[in-house]
């Protein structure tokens, strides 16, 4: 994937020399599956202009596949896949495929309402507007296992940041960078996190769009070799009880236009050690996430499984507070490099997991940074501690704005519903369907066990 890189006829020639027979185009449904038709090769060039046809009610599936048709949408209408040249890629782990994102049309060319990709871009124009070029990248978990007598067995059972760890997957994870390397995508740093069989990787900050599209394009990574070499792979917040969840943390930053400086990083606060600064901007940034924090879930946290992993003392995050350096804060600021102060400082929402579609979810965190931004907010006292351990104090609570995070899916639809910032800049048909969708996912595993996960694992 390269964003210089839209010679459309050369890119088909240069896939055909690399023996692809197949393109993918894929949306992003609302559960975040990307799903799709695929198109020989040789036909694909028209396809670029007119699009593929694509039936309304694939934005109206859940995640079980069963479509809610009071929604409005249903077997009548189509839209058009309309692929984004940039985005198309070479597929190093399939037979002889490529890729390429979509966004949505309706027949006469205009964005179609219900399109994540036009959400999310028209916040990135309305950053733009204000002079921000905007940074983010999305750090996903997950647990690398063995499917053995219909049991799931996590490929290790070492240490947190182990070498042991690092030994058990080395074949799948250097195949896995490699692949990603083949697709543009830089590795930013590996490890094995705390779980069994729990690794994570992070990629380099892009511009918005590509973020969603690396992540997007990493999940299908990990999961095709994975599939590749006899492996089994989750990304579900929480698998069981007495395992970590996996987080699919969002970091951000705001920048110049001409990417030069970051707007982030400033003197208007400092954390306790002094070692980070804040300009006011990242602070009323942090601000607008803060207040519309709960309501947020309902797009980060976008499953009923999330709510298993947004627990106290998870480092997932189970109260709006932000902090310095604090794993148990929705906002964690981290600590910035010597060397590297400037460039390295932005925050990390840590309230995000892998059931996100991702245009939407860092869509609605940016919109509400900027109107956080727009109105001219403050953030409330930063929190130094684990906020579970602040909870009693009323006082306390109010100065930092302490509340609990959404506790169920049905909790933060509620939310978002009473968020009428949130409910208007996702748009009104796309946030009906949207909690009609989820709604639906709610009632649908009400009476499974309580993590909504063994029965549904080939979803995550
Ligand atoms: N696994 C934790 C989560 O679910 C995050 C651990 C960390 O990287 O701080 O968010
Ligand atoms: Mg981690």
């Amino acid at each position: 994937m390269n964003e210089a890189d839209t010679d459309l006829p050369g890119l088909l020639q240069k896939a055909a020399d690399n023996g692809v027979e197949l393109v993918r185009f894929f949306i992003a449904d609302a559960c975040g599956n990307l799903r799709g038709k695929v198109s020989s090769l040789s036909s694909a060039l028209p396809r670029f202009e007119s699009g593929i046809g694509l039936v309304k009610g694939t934005m109206a599936m859940n995640m079980l596949d069963q479509l809610q048709t009071d929604t409005g949408l249903g077997a009548v209408g189509e839209v058009r896949m309309v692929p984004e040249p940039e985005t198309f890629t070479i597929l190093p782990y399939a037979e002889a495929s490529a890729s390429v994102f979509c966004r949505m049309e309706e027949l006469d060319g205009r964005p179609w309402s219900h399109c994540p990709r036009a959400f999310l871009r028209r916040q990135v124009e309305e950053a733009e507007k204000l002079g921000f070029r905007v940074l983010a990248a999305y750090e996903p978990e997950f647990i690398l296992g063995r499917e053995s007598d219909g049991e799931f067995r996590p490929i290790d059972r070492g240490l947190c940041f182990s070498s042991e760890s690092m030994h058990a997957a080395d074949h799948f994870i250097t195949a896995v960078v490699k692949a990603l390397k083949a697709q543009g995508i830089e590795l930013e740093q590996y490890y094995p996190e705390l779980g069994a069989g729990q690794h994570e990787l992070s990629i380099s900050p892009a511009q918005p769009m590509l973020a969603c599209d690396q992540y997007l394009l990493l999940k299908e990574t990990v999961r095709a070799l994975a599939q590749a070499q006899g492996l089994s792979v989750t990304f579900a917040p929480k698998r069981s009880a007495s395992e970590p969840g996996n987080g699919a943390h969002l970091h951000l930053s705001l920048w110049t236009a001409d990417g030069k400086e970051n707007l982030f990083y400033g003197d208007a606060m400092s954390s306790p050690d002094g070692d980070m600064g804040l300009s006011q901007l990242a602070l009323s940034f942090i601000a607008g996430v803060h207040q519309h924090l709960k309501a947020l879930c309902a797009l980060t946290c976008p499953s009923v499984n999330s709510y298993q992993r947004l627990k106290p003392s998870h480092w997932s995050s189970a109260f709006t507070a932000w902090g310095f350096e604090n794993r148990e804060a929705a906002i964690r600021v981290p600590s910035v490099y010597r060397g590297r102060r400037e460039s390295s400082t932005n925050i990390e929402l840590k309230c995000v997991d892998s059931t996100i579609n991702p245009y939407l979810a860092l869509g609605a965190v940016l919109a509400c940074g900027l109107d956080g931004i727009h109105r001219k907010l403050s953030p409330p006292a930063p929190v130094a501690v684990d906020p579970a351990e602040m909870e009693a104090d009323f006082d306390l609570c109010a100065l930092s704005g302490l509340e609990p995070l959404p506790r169920s899916l049905n909790d933060a639809l509620t939310e978002l519903e009473a968020d009428l910032f949130l409910m208007k800049s996702l748009g009104a048909e796309l946030v009906n369907t949207y909690i009609i969708v989820k709604t639906s996912e709610v009632a649908a595993m009400q009476d499974d066990p309580p993590f909504a996960y063994s029965q549904h694992r080939q979803r995550y």
